[in-house]
């Protein structure tokens, strides 16, 4: 397992925080197997997965590209940072 696996399914585990069903979860490839859970009762507000779900609520075909892409990175590293995980971007990476 070299890639994050993105699932959004409807029967996901439920999110480990409350109990309730997750809207979709990542399955990072680091160490054993890292899961991030985004979660409409957990993740609110002005945190990375709060503003992760008002984009994805947003109709099909209306939704900022760059913006998602943008969400759903601080999202990661916020629920990874969550876990003792930190992000250290490649010298020649653009961001
Ligand atoms: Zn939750």
């Amino acid at each position: 397992m070299n890639r994050v696996q993105v699932l959004r399914t409807d029967d996901l585990p439920p999110c480990p925080r409350c109990d309730r069903p997750a809207l979709l979860v990542a399955r990072m490839p680091l160490g054993d197997g890292v899961d991030l859970y985004l979660c409409r009762h957990c993740d609110t507000g002005p945190t990375a997965g709060g503003r992760l779900i008002a984009i994805l609520g947003l109709p099909d075909g209306e939704r900022p590209l760059d913006l998602l892409h943008e969400f759903t990175a601080a999202w990661m590293h916020e629920g990874l940072a969550a876990q003792g995980w930190r992000y250290i971007p490649h010298e020649d990476s653009p961001n």
